[in-house]
């Protein structure tokens, strides 16, 4: 856009078009009138005067009145102008900045009532300052129909989420009832089982909305992440050998000190971990590999298991998203842990990735850490 076009200077001209517009009709008409009258009201004065000099005092009158009624013809014209030239300005100003203006109001009004559809069509030969606040309230209002959307997609998925569970303990309390199912200790721990998963549901939540408003308190330090990944392999050992899935390490002999909490780190390596044995078939491997990359550490997870498709893969951090629904409801998942693993990552400063080559080809999950300084 060429400057003239800019708010800044068509504020200028606007004030400049109605000094110039009333200085140069004054001009105009000072020379117009002054000089039109003056022969036809001087000359007779000074013909009687020269006639008769004792006629100085009512000629100086007459002549200072003549003056007078010219100079306020002149500024009464060039008023008029002045008028008008400010009316003309004001409209162009009022088009470009009241009108959009008010249509934001407008606007703002009906989102703040919940129609977060709004949108006010961006104006046209306003200046560019003007334009870019259109566009800002725009996004503004898109951004707040997202998170309403998100809003409602969470409500819905939670209450669907604590339906499986509890549909599950209802089935066994009618069958309790109706004496499909014996009154014993196999039932009994089909119920418990359910009620963990409810319970499971609910403390991931509580998790998630912790880590989303903010509120987890992280303790940085410095420390090396590979003992760190030492200790979450040990811890899942068993779980890995009753699997028959191999476990190993890939990390640099010397320690990687990074600046990051290392209670989260574990928790982040151990839902990573977690998900790998989950995915994984038996007689699969589960690589845990560090390394040193320019000013940060990476750490990656990687599986020989079932992979991810290639469509999923930007999704896998949002909440309640699995790949394959059924499934993994079946084996316990409900969509959150990468969901808290990205809000902690984030939280300490790093990114966290996934790459897989497809179904059937395994996958690596990769965050990084600030290395300490
Ligand atoms: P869940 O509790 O369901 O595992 P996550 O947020 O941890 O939830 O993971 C989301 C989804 O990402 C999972 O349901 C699964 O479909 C996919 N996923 C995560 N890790 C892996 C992995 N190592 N291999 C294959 N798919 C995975």
């Amino acid at each position: 856009m060429p400057w003239y076009k800019r708010l800044r200077w068509r504020l200028i001209a606007s004030q400049f078009v109605v000094a110039f517009v009333g200085v140069a009709i004054m001009m105009l008409a000072t020379r117009l009138i002054i000089l039109s009258t003056a022969p036809n009201v001087i000359r007779p004065h000074l013909t009687a005067l020269l006639e008769n000099p004792r006629l100085i005092t009512d000629t100086e009158f007459t002549l200072i009145y003549s003056f007078r009624n010219a100079v306020l013809a002149s500024v009464s014209v060039a008023a008029i102008g002045a008028i008008l030239a400010g009316v003309f300005s004001s409209y162009m100003l009022w088009r470009t900045l009241i009108v959009p203006l008010r249509e934001m109001a407008d606007s703002s009004r009906r989102i703040a009532d919940g129609r977060y559809n709004e949108r006010v069509e961006v104006p046209e030969n306003t200046g560019v300052a003007m334009a870019q606040l259109v566009v800002n309230f725009n996004e503004m209002a898109e951004a707040l129909e997202r998170v309403e959307q998100q809003r409602v997609a969470l409500l819905s998925n939670i209450s669907h989420e604590l339906r499986t569970p509890l549909t599950g303990l209802k089935g066994y309390l009618e069958g309790l009832q109706d004496g499909l199912f014996s009154n014993n200790e196999e039932t009994y721990a089909w119920m418990v089982q359910e009620v963990d998963r409810l319970n499971r549901l609910v403390e991931d939540i509580q998790n998630l909305s912790r880590v989303e408003a903010g509120q987890v308190t992280l303790n940085i330090q410095s420390f090396d992440v590979t003992e760190v990944a030492q200790r979450v392999l040990a811890q899942m050992a068993p779980q890995a050998k009753a699997q028959s899935i191999t476990l190993a390490a890939e990390v640099p002999d010397l320690a990687v000190t990074v600046s990051a909490d290392p209670d989260r780190t574990a928790q982040v390596l151990i839902n990573l971990m977690s998900n790998s044995l989950r995915y994984t078939p038996e007689n699969g491997r589960i690589t845990i590999r560090i390394r040193q990359n320019g000013q940060q550490a990476t750490v990656a997870v990687e599986d020989t298991g079932k992979g991810i498709p290639a469509e999923a893969l930007p999704y896998l951090f949002e909440r309640f998203y699995r790949v394959d629904q059924s499934r993994a409801r079946n084996s316990g998942g409900s969509g959150i842990g990468l969901a808290i693993s990205r809000h902690l990552v984030w939280a300490m400063g790093g990114e966290i990735t996934a790459v897989s080559d497809g179904p059937g080809q395994g996958s690596t999950f990769t965050f990084n850490l600030p290395l300490q300084q």
